[in-house]
């Protein structure tokens, strides 16, 4: 007979002041050390529910079945370790012998969850498994929503993070820029989003005053780990978390950009129908249309790279746009996190030339040309090839910095068959202590 086996999912036990959900999660992952049947899992929901702390991050443990000791030992590690104050409802969901319903996960990565649907939830898993519910607060807690549809995530593409933990939250995180750029070199692009080269900053520092030292996101297990001792060859805990993260999971794709709800990411085609507008503050305005559906499309400064590219479209360009949905804003307005130009406009209409003295001719109030000097008129204008900075079938994206966690960075590539083969990889996908660093927790 197979033996059982346990879901542990958490989330929301973080608040402004402090914590990380990951955290906690990293001390269940310590205590059940030996019970750990594969990477603690991070899962990323929608980044557009307006409730999160930060970057929406959920956490599932999937673990042989516990006992009572260890039931007892992680509820008071979620006591402990979480942060009870504002907006912060912890919750914790012991799921035996079956998992909660994918739709749940679905939903709760691109869509809002509903208390409705998580009772829903809630009670077809409790048809197939043992259901316990922990919180911290009277009710069911708000954070069984991210809990749950962590535990019901089924992997498509995944990714790796390897999270170190610091030891003196009073102490400034000391940032060592020379081996973040070094390990980069060494290790990208099967690590990313290490620096930013336009400011040459590094990304794998938080500045929140959660107890994170730093991030390092990659593809193989194996290679986080090295990474991690060129930026930090001492024993701080860490630990390597399988995640969603840089996969674009969070979009859904729209044939028709009408039907594009709130706090959803979408991803549709559109003509676009007016030059660029650069706005005050240097965000710029693109008004598209997709049949007789009006899009603005949003691209804010900060977005850098995305921003300033973003103005070379032309009215007529046929693009595929992806941002999330501003609510209540009419016409439907996105904040652009990509897009991609699909057929662009090679030709542009130019005055036509005097045929008598070669000057350009104005034009009329007819929509004719006439040449003030010469009289001549000509009723079409001259047509002129337009040499284009923008490639077609290229995925424009923001600068490195203005990434979100489930944002797909240009430069992720698959690991080599041949190397998902070998024995190494195989192996760090399979042994469990090497999840987690030896000591110190
Ligand atoms: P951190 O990343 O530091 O853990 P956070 O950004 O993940 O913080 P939380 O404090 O966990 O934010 O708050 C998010 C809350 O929103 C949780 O209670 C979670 O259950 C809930 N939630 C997450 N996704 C959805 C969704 N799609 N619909 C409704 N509620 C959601």
């Amino acid at each position: 007979m197979p033996e059982l086996s346990t879901w542990v999912g958490l989330d929301d036990t973080d608040s402004y002041s402090g914590g990380c959900t990951t955290w906690t999660a990293a001390q269940i992952a310590a205590f059940l050390r030996d019970k750990l049947l594969d990477f603690p899992y991070l899962i990323r929901l929608n980044p557009e529910i307006p409730w999160k702390t930060r970057g929406n991050g959920a956490l599932a443990l999937h673990v042989s079945t516990l006992g009572p000791t260890q039931e007892e030992g992680i509820k008071r590690i979620l006591a402990v370790a979480s942060r009870v104050e504002g907006k912060t409802d912890p919750g914790l969901v012991l799921v035996s012998e079956g998992k909660a319903p994918r739709w749940l996960s679905d939903k709760a990565l691109r869509d809002v969850v509903t208390k409705r649907l998580l009772e829903k939830a809630l009670s077809i898993s409790g048809e197939t498994g043992a259901v316990q519910i922990v919180g911290l607060r009277p009710g069911l807690p708000r954070g069984l929503i991210g809990a749950m549809a962590a535990v019901a995530h089924t992997w498509g593409d995944y990714t790796f993070e390897l999270i170190a933990y610091r030891d003196d939250l009073t102490k400034k995180r000391e940032e060592v820029l020379s081996d973040v750029l070094y390990m980069d070199s060494l290790t990208a692009p099967v690590t990313f989003l290490n620096v930013d080269r336009e400011d040459g900053q590094p990304l794998i520092y938080p500045h929140g005053p959660d107890p994170v030292l730093f991030g390092i996101r990659g593809e193989d297990p194996n290679v986080l780990i090295a990474a991690h001792d060129i930026v930090r060859n001492t024993s701080r805990p860490w630990v390597i978390f399988k995640t969603n993260q840089a996969t674009n999971e969070h979009i859904v794709d729209i044939e028709d950009a009408s039907r594009a709800r709130p706090y959803t990411t979408v991803r549709f085609v559109a003509y676009v129908v007016d030059k660029p507008q650069v706005l005050q503050g240097g965000h710029v305005k693109i008004f598209a249309k997709q049949g007789a559906t009006e899009i603005q499309v949003m691209v804010y400064r900060q977005t850098g790279y995305l921003n300033r590219i973003s103005r070379e479209l032309l009215p007529g360009d046929k693009v595929l746009f992806w941002g999330a949905v501003r609510p209540g804003k009419v016409p439907l307005t996105i904040n652009l996190q990509g897009f991609k130009l699909l057929s662009a406009v090679k030709w542009e209409d130019e005055k036509p030339l005097c045929p008598l003295c070669g000057r350009h001719m104005e034009k009329t109030n007819f929509g004719a040309y006439r040449c003030t000097l010469c009289g001549v008129r000509a009723w079409d204008p001259q047509i002129k090839p337009i040499t284009r900075r923008l490639r077609q079938g290229k995925d424009y994206l923001p600068s490195a910095s203005a990434f979100k966690h489930l944002m797909k960075p240009w430069n992720r590539r698959p690991l080599p068959a041949a190397y998902q083969f070998s024995p190494a990889y195989i192996e760090s996908q399979q042994n469990p202590h090497k999840i987690l660093s030896g000591e110190n927790y």
